[in-house]
């Protein structure tokens, strides 16, 4: 193996580098495995072939500083570009690279605070706990805004909150926990009359929406073509089967980065608008490269299988007498379970790994491109003996 450590031998290289392999090949039996397929609660899965090849040919280049590595930048813009047509991106939006749902959330947030004399972010109560994380941080408050019966926001609630105090309204589309797809257009109109930033959190939505909609599902307006969505945050490394760690966050006007800038000047970069520094160009090769591969087209036929998989599942729970808590807007369903914790733990115990939705009194599951129609139905054998007791109680 041509590795040179100055202060070791070949030959004692060799030996620690197998004993070494060996000890994480122990640690890696630990972990679950998408490729078996039963791993039916994760919103991630087994990065595209490609995307691991691209991840580990730029594994060593740092997109946090652009003069060294001028050709990651290259790729990063690119993909970008990419994801800007995806979201229907209007003149003059621009935007960037991020870790992943949780980092474009509070650059978004970060971004908004900065335009605002205000004091509280406005969410639905389905949010993502990331923002908890995001009002922490900066010192604000959050209204958390219920849900109406099919588990999005209620806008007449919102309507009585928002106000000059509103930092942001946050709108999800497509919940972590039920894949629900907030009214965007009517909080769009909202942040638009009270002069609010309004930003979608489509960490998962974001590579499922565009192309249901080609597909000519039911989908309504939720992205850019809404004047009022000031920004959208996607996740990569969920639906955009590329490798972790990986999302975006898109802004409508390219001038509004400068309101979290800072100068930069030991990379000769004028200004640094990334909440983070050293970062991996790894994560962006693999992801351009499936999306290179895959294209619109190929993202299409992806979402289509992870669709017929879930209404699969629905007629099949059907069958063994259990509901879903809403029908599906995207891959993503709650079963409604009598027990939920014995329920998540019988199926542990089988190998079987999905969420626990306690407040729902439902499991989750995600139907990522591992999970296929065969999978589901070894899965509902599984599940009917571990709610056994309970159908037609
Ligand atoms: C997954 C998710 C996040 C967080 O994303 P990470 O990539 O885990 O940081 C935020 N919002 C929603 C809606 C999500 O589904």
């Amino acid at each position: 193996m041509p590795v040179f450590v100055a202060y070791m031998t070949q030959t004692d290289i060799e030996a620690d580098f197998k004993r070494i392999l060996e000890e994480l090949q122990a640690y890696k039996q630990k972990d679950c495995s998408f490729i078996k397929g039963h791993i039916l609660g994760s919103m991630c899965t087994a990065p595209h072939q490609i995307a691991k090849k691209a991840y580990d040919m730029f594994l060593d280049s740092n997109l946090g500083d652009p003069r060294l590595f001028s050709g990651s930048k290259k790729i990063e813009q690119n993909y970008l570009d990419f994801i800007g047509k995806m979201l229907h991106g209007p003149q003059g939006h621009s935007g960037q690279v991020v870790s992943g749902g949780t980092e474009g959330n509070i650059t978004a947030i970060w971004l908004a605070r900065r335009r605002s004399e205000g004091n509280n972010i406005i969410v639905p109560a389905s949010a993502h706990f990331s923002f908890q994380k995001i009002a922490s941080l900066m010192g604000l408050k959050i209204k958390s805004i219920p849900l109406t019966q099919d588990y999005v926001m209620d806008i007449e609630v919102l309507k009585e909150n928002i106000n000059k105090k509103t930092v942001a309204v946050v709108g999800i589309a497509g919940s972590t926990e039920l894949g629900a797809v907030d009214p965007i257009e009517e909080i769009s109109q909202l942040c638009i009359d009270n002069e609010v930033f309004c930003h979608v959190d489509a960490a998962f939505g974001g590579f499922v929406l565009p192309f249901l909609k080609e597909l000519n599902y039911p989908i309504p307006q939720w992205d850019f073509q809404l004047p009022g969505v000031s920004s959208i945050s996607v996740d990569a490394h969920k639906m955009g089967y590329a490798a972790i760690p990986l999302g975006l966050l898109m802004v409508r006007e390219s001038k509004w980065w400068s309101n979290v800038g800072v100068k930069a000047l030991c990379i000769d970069e004028k200004i640094q608008t990334s909440l983070l520094g050293t970062r991996s160009a790894g994560p962006v090769a693999a992801g351009y490269a499936v999306a290179r591969l895959l294209g619109f087209e190929g993202y299409k036929k992806v979402i289509e299988g992870c669709m017929q998989t879930t209404f699969h599942l629905k007629r099949r729970i059907e069958q063994i007498g259990l509901e879903l808590v809403m029908k599906p807007t995207m891959n993503v369903a709650g079963i409604k379970v009598k027990d939920v914790d014995a329920t998540v733990d019988a199926l542990a115990k089988q190998g079987w790994f999905v969420n626990r939705i306690s407040h729902l009194s439902c499991i989750r599951l995600v139907m990522m491109p591992h999970v296929t129609i065969e999978v589901i139905d070894e899965f509902v054998d599984v599940l009917e003996k571990c709610v056994g007791g309970e159908k037609g109680r």
